[in-house]
């Protein structure tokens, strides 16, 4: 978002008139970054720089959908190689959007904006995807042998495509029918200049709906089977169409369809509709595994004890949101580092904490992130692992107003299910009713090797005696402090991880998820209605 001037920024965050706005800033109550400004007219960037007024936050936007049709030549998201237009140029709107998944530079179509951070995360999960369906214009005319291989999967570089359904129409769709300009090419170096297809070249056009959405995935399937797209575009995402909405214009989307979108995110209702049905797909089964899956999985343990990695690739095999709480903690430091704000002044850094919006969204810049971390706005996704970050974490979460505000928000994400949330307290305090609750560990020693070995791949320099004084500064902190200490439910399941690599205990965690299955089902067949029987002492696995 560029910059604007400060009162204008107030007066649309609601807070008083531009007038009134003026005032507020030179009676010197408004800070940008820590520090007062009372010059009028000065400039901010709101996505970058903090602005307080007599301390607290701008109030949160109200959340909004959006649906735009993408013109192609559009880039979908921020983008490392500037100098494209964005989305940006066609929505604008006061409230800060995101696209939701990726739509292709060269591709067109429906694309999803919001700021509904809760509901981003949960619609761009990389697998089990909701539907998205594209119409596709190829060179040459596939046989029916050509669409059953559609159907059940082609083999791509980066594995066999899930079953989608496909469908080869009589004639052109009629939004899309000729005459119309001339088609845009496809290909990688696609800079969304209008090209005329090869003349006397016969077309057609597919309709297709996938469920997962791979790097120009639609355009490496037609290309396998000798038949280039020559134009993509995306007509449903999940419960929603893009209708008539004419190329380059956008709408809000109706009560109605914000309240289907938000169901299939959160109840995967759209996972599977459509797709469904066609030719040999699994995800009727798959659904109901998932519906015979425990819903809501709890994973703690200490530093390094592997909770990231295993809980994120547990949550990508079940389809399930992926959180880590500890991104929030390391918000609420990066944010009090920020604004000068001593981690151990702990009236000062609950302030902060209460009033801070921690927004966790997908990957809004493509720069290797694995997440978005926005602290009142303000991109800190990089900065919640530097060193400081580390160090002023651990005392800024050992204070009960901390600790309150995080549980809150954390809970509200947990509460819809089908989530895998990892932390330190996740067992015991913020979900204490989870269906699975695991606590991996293993010794110090091999904790410390793991995240000498990560530091070493991200290029830092750091020995591994200063990793293992870290790691076990952490560990104190975090087991010796008076609220919410690190500690196991007394109803999860232990998974000592030393020895093990990444796919050993995913392999364990896998089989405590069959477990669950199998006891779960057992019980629906006695037909007993009993709550699950929980042990009351944390079992070893
Ligand atoms: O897991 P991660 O190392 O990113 O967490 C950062 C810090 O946040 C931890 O060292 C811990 O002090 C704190 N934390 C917590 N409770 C959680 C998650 C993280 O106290 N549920």
């Amino acid at each position: 978002m560029a910059e604007e001037r400060l009162q204008k920024l107030l007066a649309r965050a609601g807070i008083a008139s531009r007038r009134a706005s003026e005032e507020l800033i030179a009676a010197g109550r408004v800070t940008v970054d820590g520090r007062v400004v009372t010059e009028l007219g000065t400039k901010v960037d709101p996505e970058r720089q903090s602005v307080l007024v007599d301390g607290k936050p701008l109030p949160r936007e109200r959340l909004r959908y959006v649906i735009l049709h993408k013109p192609a030549g559009i880039l979908s998201g921020p983008d490392p190689k500037a100098g494209y237009p964005s989305w940006e140029t066609l929505v604008r709107v006061p409230e800060r959007l995101y696209a939701v998944g990726r739509l292709d530079q060269d591709s067109e179509g429906l694309l999803l904006l919001t700021n509904d951070g809760d509901l981003a995360l949960r619609l761009s999960h990389p697998r089990y995807e909701h539907p998205k369906t594209y119409l596709v214009q190829v060179e040459g005319l596939p046989d029916a042998r050509k669409i059953r291989r559609l159907q059940h999967g082609v083999m791509l570089d980066d594995g066999r495509t899930l079953p989608a359904r496909v469908m080869l129409l009589r004639e052109p769709p009629e939004p899309f029918a000729p005459p119309r300009p001339a088609p845009v090419r496809g290909g990688q170096g696609g800079k969304g200049q209008p090209a005329a297809p090869p003349p006397q070249r016969r077309t057609s056009w597919l309709k297709l709906t996938l469920r997962e959405g791979r790097k120009r995935q639609v355009r490496r399937m037609v290309s396998l089977l000798g038949h280039p797209a020559l134009r993509v575009i995306r007509i449903g995402l999940g419960p929603l169409s893009l209708g008539d909405l004419r190329p380059g214009k956008w709408r809000d989307l109706t009560a109605g369809e914000a309240r289907a979108l938000r169901d299939a995110a959160y109840h995967g209702e759209g996972t599977g509709q459509n797709v469904a049905q066609s030719e040999g797909a699994p995800a009727q089964s798959e659904r109901n595994r998932n519906a015979l899956s425990p819903s809501t999985i709890a994973i703690d343990g200490p530093s390094a004890s592997g909770k990231s990695t295993v809980g994120g690739l547990l949550a990508e095999e079940l389809g399930y949101l992926y959180f880590d709480t500890g991104v929030m903690y390391r918000a609420v430091a990066a944010a009090a580092i920020a604004r000068r704000v001593n981690p151990h002044d702990e009236a000062a850094v609950t302030e902060l904490a209460e009033s801070l919006t921690i927004d966790v969204l997908p990957p809004t810049i493509n720069d290797g992130r694995d997440v978005t971390v926005l602290a009142d706005g303000v991109d800190v996704s990089w900065d919640i692992r530097r060193m400081d970050v580390e160090k002023a974490v651990t005392p800024i979460s050992s204070y009960y107003g901390v600790r309150e505000a995080m549980r809150k928000a954390q809970r509200r994400i947990g509460e819809h299910g089908r989530v895998v949330m990892v932390g330190r307290d996740i067992g015991t305090v913020v979900l204490p009713d989870a269906d699975l609750k695991i606590y991996l560990d293993a010794t110090l020693a091999e904790r410390a090797r793991r995240r000498h070995l990560e530091r070493q791949r991200r290029g830092e320099q750091v020995s591994f005696e200063q990793v293992l004084a870290d790691v076990e500064r952490r560990d104190r902190g975090d087991s010796t402090r008076q609220h919410a200490p690190l500690a196991a439910a007394p109803d999860a399941i232990m998974v000592e991880t030393t020895g093990m690599d990444v796919d050993q205990v995913l392999d364990r965690v896998g089989l405590l998820v069959e477990r669950w299955r199998s006891e779960r089902q057992a019980r629906g067949q006695a037909g007993a209605a009993r709550p699950p029987a929980r042990p009351t002492r944390a079992r070893k696995l």
